[in-house]
Protein backbone atom coordinates (compact mmCIF):
# COMPACT_ATOMS: atom_id res chain seq x y z
CA UNK A 1 0.00 0.00 0.00
CA UNK A 2 1.20 3.17 -0.83
CA UNK A 3 -0.16 5.66 1.00
CA UNK A 4 -0.41 10.08 0.01
CA UNK A 5 -2.47 12.72 1.89
CA UNK A 6 -3.92 15.26 -0.79
CA UNK A 7 -3.96 19.33 0.41
CA UNK A 8 -5.99 21.66 -0.68
CA UNK A 9 -6.11 25.04 -0.01
CA UNK A 10 -8.61 27.65 -1.40
CA UNK A 11 -8.32 31.46 -1.25
CA UNK A 12 -12.23 31.55 -0.79
CA UNK A 13 -11.42 29.80 2.39
CA UNK A 14 -9.16 31.98 4.02
CA UNK A 15 -6.23 30.00 2.93
CA UNK A 16 -4.16 32.04 0.62
CA UNK A 17 -1.51 32.23 2.48
CA UNK A 18 -1.28 28.27 2.11
CA UNK A 19 -2.22 28.62 -1.73
CA UNK A 20 0.73 30.65 -2.05
CA UNK A 21 3.12 28.42 0.50
CA UNK A 22 2.58 25.08 -1.99
CA UNK A 23 2.96 27.51 -5.02
CA UNK A 24 6.29 28.19 -4.21
CA UNK A 25 7.15 25.20 -2.64
CA UNK A 26 5.43 22.17 -4.40
CA UNK A 27 4.55 23.71 -8.11
CA UNK A 28 5.69 20.13 -9.80
CA UNK A 29 3.53 18.36 -7.85
CA UNK A 30 0.73 20.63 -7.53
CA UNK A 31 -3.03 21.04 -10.20
CA UNK A 32 -5.15 23.72 -9.96
CA UNK A 33 -9.12 22.62 -8.80
CA UNK A 34 -11.56 24.20 -11.44
CA UNK A 35 -10.69 27.52 -13.11
CA UNK A 36 -10.14 30.80 -12.14
CA UNK A 37 -11.10 34.23 -13.71
CA UNK A 38 -11.46 35.82 -10.67
CA UNK A 39 -8.73 37.46 -8.53
CA UNK A 40 -9.02 35.81 -5.26
CA UNK A 41 -10.36 32.61 -5.74
CA UNK A 42 -7.38 30.45 -6.61
CA UNK A 43 -8.03 26.83 -5.52
CA UNK A 44 -4.73 24.00 -5.50
CA UNK A 45 -4.42 21.00 -4.30
CA UNK A 46 -0.93 18.72 -3.99
CA UNK A 47 -0.37 15.62 -3.88
CA UNK A 48 2.81 14.01 -1.51
CA UNK A 49 3.81 11.04 -0.01
CA UNK A 50 2.36 10.38 4.15
CA UNK A 51 5.92 9.80 5.25
CA UNK A 52 7.68 12.42 3.21
CA UNK A 53 9.94 15.52 4.27
CA UNK A 54 7.37 17.48 2.04
CA UNK A 55 4.55 16.54 3.87
CA UNK A 56 6.30 17.04 7.09
CA UNK A 57 7.08 20.96 5.62
CA UNK A 58 3.47 20.83 4.95
CA UNK A 59 2.17 19.59 8.67
CA UNK A 60 4.27 22.25 9.95
CA UNK A 61 3.30 25.02 8.47
CA UNK A 62 -0.43 24.33 9.07
CA UNK A 63 -0.18 23.55 12.75
CA UNK A 64 1.47 26.61 13.38
CA UNK A 65 -1.13 28.29 11.85
CA UNK A 66 -3.84 26.22 13.78
CA UNK A 67 -2.13 27.46 16.73
CA UNK A 68 -2.77 30.76 15.52
CA UNK A 69 -6.55 29.96 15.41
CA UNK A 70 -6.03 31.60 11.98
CA UNK A 71 -10.13 31.17 10.49
CA UNK A 72 -8.65 29.73 7.42
CA UNK A 73 -6.42 26.62 9.11
CA UNK A 74 -8.40 26.06 12.03
CA UNK A 75 -12.33 26.01 10.40
CA UNK A 76 -11.95 23.72 7.50
CA UNK A 77 -10.52 20.61 6.76
CA UNK A 78 -7.49 20.40 4.43
CA UNK A 79 -6.57 17.17 3.33
CA UNK A 80 -7.31 14.02 2.90
CA UNK A 81 -5.35 10.47 2.84
CA UNK A 82 -5.45 8.41 -0.19
CA UNK A 83 -4.11 4.66 -0.46
CA UNK A 84 -3.21 2.83 -2.97
CA UNK A 85 -3.20 -0.82 -3.31
CA UNK A 86 -1.12 -3.56 -5.43
CA UNK A 87 -3.85 -5.96 -6.60
CA UNK A 88 -2.46 -8.39 -4.82
CA UNK A 89 -3.49 -6.64 -1.13
CA UNK A 90 -6.57 -6.57 -2.26
CA UNK A 91 -6.80 -9.99 -3.00
CA UNK A 92 -5.03 -11.06 0.05
CA UNK A 93 -7.50 -9.37 2.55
CA UNK A 94 -9.68 -10.92 4.72
CA UNK A 95 -12.13 -7.67 4.30
CA UNK A 96 -12.52 -4.65 2.86
CA UNK A 97 -14.29 -1.42 2.99
CA UNK A 98 -15.79 -0.50 0.19
CA UNK A 99 -16.88 2.67 -1.11
CA UNK A 100 -19.28 4.36 -3.89
CA UNK A 101 -17.35 6.94 -5.73
CA UNK A 102 -20.39 7.70 -8.43
CA UNK A 103 -22.55 10.02 -7.16
CA UNK A 104 -25.94 11.64 -8.88
CA UNK A 105 -28.60 13.97 -8.11
CA UNK A 106 -31.74 14.52 -7.01
CA UNK A 107 -31.83 12.31 -3.91
CA UNK A 108 -34.41 10.06 -3.45
CA UNK A 109 -36.35 12.85 -0.84
CA UNK A 110 -36.34 14.92 -3.97
CA UNK A 111 -38.37 12.50 -6.23
CA UNK A 112 -40.64 11.42 -3.57
CA UNK A 113 -39.09 8.79 -1.42
CA UNK A 114 -40.39 9.44 2.42
CA UNK A 115 -37.96 9.60 5.09
CA UNK A 116 -38.83 9.66 9.05
CA UNK A 117 -36.25 11.61 10.61
CA UNK A 118 -34.64 10.15 13.98
CA UNK A 119 -32.28 12.69 15.10
CA UNK A 120 -32.46 16.46 14.21
CA UNK A 121 -28.74 16.84 15.50
CA UNK A 122 -27.39 14.46 12.68
CA UNK A 123 -30.03 13.96 10.46
CA UNK A 124 -30.23 10.19 10.87
CA UNK A 125 -32.65 9.17 9.20
CA UNK A 126 -34.91 5.40 8.41
CA UNK A 127 -36.56 5.27 4.88
CA UNK A 128 -40.11 4.65 5.26
CA UNK A 129 -41.43 4.11 1.53
CA UNK A 130 -39.47 2.17 -1.58
CA UNK A 131 -36.71 4.11 -3.28
CA UNK A 132 -38.20 6.68 -5.77
CA UNK A 133 -35.88 8.30 -8.41
CA UNK A 134 -35.49 9.77 -11.23
CA UNK A 135 -33.43 6.50 -12.87
CA UNK A 136 -32.57 8.61 -16.46
CA UNK A 137 -29.59 10.05 -14.11
CA UNK A 138 -28.51 7.02 -12.53
CA UNK A 139 -24.54 6.26 -14.05
CA UNK A 140 -25.63 3.97 -16.67
CA UNK A 141 -22.26 1.99 -16.37
CA UNK A 142 -21.59 1.64 -12.78
CA UNK A 143 -22.85 -1.36 -11.29
CA UNK A 144 -22.81 0.67 -8.27
CA UNK A 145 -23.63 4.26 -7.37
CA UNK A 146 -25.32 6.71 -4.89
CA UNK A 147 -27.46 9.40 -4.54
CA UNK A 148 -26.14 12.62 -2.79
CA UNK A 149 -28.07 11.76 0.23
CA UNK A 150 -25.01 9.26 1.10
CA UNK A 151 -27.68 6.22 2.39
CA UNK A 152 -29.12 4.99 -1.28
CA UNK A 153 -27.20 2.77 -3.30
CA UNK A 154 -28.40 1.61 -6.27
CA UNK A 155 -26.88 -1.48 -7.77
CA UNK A 156 -27.48 -2.89 -11.33
CA UNK A 157 -29.61 -5.82 -12.00
CA UNK A 158 -26.28 -7.95 -12.76
CA UNK A 159 -24.75 -6.98 -9.53
CA UNK A 160 -28.21 -8.64 -7.87
CA UNK A 161 -27.77 -11.62 -9.84
CA UNK A 162 -23.98 -12.03 -9.32
CA UNK A 163 -24.65 -11.59 -5.89
CA UNK A 164 -27.68 -14.38 -5.69
CA UNK A 165 -25.71 -17.08 -7.50
CA UNK A 166 -22.52 -17.25 -5.67
CA UNK A 167 -25.05 -17.25 -2.60
CA UNK A 168 -23.66 -14.01 -0.76
CA UNK A 169 -24.99 -12.97 2.35
CA UNK A 170 -25.61 -10.05 4.15
CA UNK A 171 -27.91 -7.87 1.54
CA UNK A 172 -31.62 -7.78 0.22
CA UNK A 173 -32.61 -6.02 -3.02
CA UNK A 174 -35.60 -3.49 -2.75
CA UNK A 175 -37.34 -2.25 -5.47
CA UNK A 176 -36.66 1.10 -7.39
CA UNK A 177 -39.75 3.17 -8.72
CA UNK A 178 -38.63 5.55 -11.05
CA UNK A 179 -40.72 9.51 -10.39
CA UNK A 180 -41.94 9.32 -13.70
CA UNK A 181 -44.17 6.00 -13.55
CA UNK A 182 -44.08 5.73 -9.99
CA UNK A 183 -45.92 2.11 -10.14
CA UNK A 184 -43.57 0.51 -12.32
CA UNK A 185 -40.89 -1.23 -10.64
CA UNK A 186 -37.44 -0.49 -12.73
CA UNK A 187 -36.07 -3.97 -14.05
CA UNK A 188 -32.48 -2.98 -14.64
CA UNK A 189 -31.91 -1.40 -10.68
CA UNK A 190 -32.71 -2.25 -7.37
CA UNK A 191 -31.50 -0.78 -4.04
CA UNK A 192 -28.97 -2.34 -2.11
CA UNK A 193 -30.04 -2.73 1.08
CA UNK A 194 -27.15 -4.05 3.56
CA UNK A 195 -28.76 -6.63 6.27
CA UNK A 196 -25.23 -7.96 7.37
CA UNK A 197 -23.75 -6.47 10.71
CA UNK A 198 -19.92 -4.96 11.04
CA UNK A 199 -20.53 -3.84 14.57
CA UNK A 200 -18.57 -0.61 15.88
CA UNK A 201 -14.81 0.25 15.03
CA UNK A 202 -12.13 -1.09 17.12
CA UNK A 203 -9.74 1.55 18.76
CA UNK A 204 -7.07 1.20 16.81
CA UNK A 205 -8.89 3.05 13.84
CA UNK A 206 -7.72 6.43 13.93
CA UNK A 207 -10.08 9.28 12.90
CA UNK A 208 -9.45 12.96 12.85
CA UNK A 209 -10.63 16.17 11.16
CA UNK A 210 -7.31 15.72 9.00
CA UNK A 211 -3.86 14.64 8.95
CA UNK A 212 -2.46 17.82 10.69
CA UNK A 213 -4.69 17.08 13.31
CA UNK A 214 -4.87 13.89 14.38
CA UNK A 215 -7.33 12.57 16.99
CA UNK A 216 -9.72 15.93 16.57
CA UNK A 217 -12.92 14.90 14.64
CA UNK A 218 -15.02 18.05 13.16
CA UNK A 219 -18.25 17.35 14.73
CA UNK A 220 -19.74 14.45 17.15
CA UNK A 221 -23.74 14.18 16.64
CA UNK A 222 -24.28 15.00 20.74
CA UNK A 223 -26.52 12.03 20.72
CA UNK A 224 -23.66 10.16 19.40
CA UNK A 225 -25.23 8.77 16.49
CA UNK A 226 -22.54 10.30 14.21
CA UNK A 227 -18.89 11.46 13.32
CA UNK A 228 -18.21 13.68 10.82
CA UNK A 229 -14.26 12.63 10.16
CA UNK A 230 -11.49 11.73 7.95
CA UNK A 231 -10.23 8.21 8.61
CA UNK A 232 -6.59 8.68 9.20
CA UNK A 233 -5.63 5.27 9.40
CA UNK A 234 -7.43 2.06 7.27
CA UNK A 235 -10.67 0.65 9.29
CA UNK A 236 -10.10 -1.91 11.91
CA UNK A 237 -13.62 -3.62 13.56
CA UNK A 238 -13.71 -6.31 16.14
CA UNK A 239 -13.66 -10.28 14.46
CA UNK A 240 -16.54 -10.97 17.20
CA UNK A 241 -18.70 -8.23 16.56
CA UNK A 242 -18.67 -9.10 12.67
CA UNK A 243 -21.67 -11.19 11.72
CA UNK A 244 -19.41 -12.84 9.19
CA UNK A 245 -21.91 -11.06 6.28
CA UNK A 246 -20.06 -11.31 2.70
CA UNK A 247 -21.30 -7.49 2.85
CA UNK A 248 -22.00 -5.68 6.27
CA UNK A 249 -22.58 -2.29 7.73
CA UNK A 250 -20.81 -0.34 10.53
CA UNK A 251 -22.97 0.22 13.51
CA UNK A 252 -21.58 4.03 13.55
CA UNK A 253 -22.67 6.88 11.05
CA UNK A 254 -20.40 8.78 9.64
CA UNK A 255 -21.08 12.32 8.00
CA UNK A 256 -22.83 15.33 9.62
CA UNK A 257 -26.17 15.29 7.89
CA UNK A 258 -28.54 18.11 7.02
CA UNK A 259 -31.22 18.64 5.00
CA UNK A 260 -31.06 16.03 2.23
CA UNK A 261 -27.71 14.98 3.62
CA UNK A 262 -28.22 11.82 6.09
CA UNK A 263 -25.17 10.13 7.99
CA UNK A 264 -23.91 6.59 6.31
CA UNK A 265 -22.27 3.89 7.82
CA UNK A 266 -19.44 2.14 6.61
CA UNK A 267 -19.63 -0.81 4.20
CA UNK A 268 -17.42 -3.65 4.62
CA UNK A 269 -17.53 -7.08 2.49
CA UNK A 270 -15.47 -10.42 2.54
CA UNK A 271 -12.97 -11.61 0.17
CA UNK A 272 -15.63 -14.10 -1.28
CA UNK A 273 -17.84 -10.67 -2.77
CA UNK A 274 -14.72 -9.05 -3.44
CA UNK A 275 -13.26 -12.26 -5.51
CA UNK A 276 -17.13 -12.22 -7.18
CA UNK A 277 -17.13 -8.85 -7.97
CA UNK A 278 -13.74 -9.30 -9.80
CA UNK A 279 -14.72 -11.94 -11.45
CA UNK A 280 -18.36 -10.84 -12.57
CA UNK A 281 -16.05 -7.26 -13.70
CA UNK A 282 -18.41 -5.11 -12.11
CA UNK A 283 -17.71 -1.20 -12.05
CA UNK A 284 -18.04 1.61 -9.72
CA UNK A 285 -16.49 0.21 -6.62
CA UNK A 286 -13.34 1.69 -4.76
CA UNK A 287 -11.67 -0.78 -2.23
CA UNK A 288 -9.53 -0.38 0.89
CA UNK A 289 -8.55 -2.69 2.94
CA UNK A 290 -10.02 -3.41 6.53
CA UNK A 291 -8.63 -5.23 9.25
CA UNK A 292 -10.52 -7.41 11.90
CA UNK A 293 -9.20 -7.77 15.27
ZN1 LIG B 1 -27.89 12.11 15.98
Amino acid sequence: MTEYVNVRASETLDQGELVAFLKSRFAAAMRPVGRTTVEGTECVEVRVSSNSPEFEEIRRFIVARRKQGLHGFSDFTIGWYLRKYAKVELQEAEVLRLTIPSHFEPSGEECGTIYETLCDHCNWGRQVSDLILDLRRVPQHKDISETIAWVEWVVSSKFARTFAEKKLTGAEFRPIFDLRNPTKESKEWSQLRVTGKAGVLAEKTELGRDPFSPSEVSWRCPLGHAVATEFLSEVYLHRNAWDGSDIAITSGLFGQGRNLLRPTPLIIISQRLYHALQEARLTGFSYEVAHLV
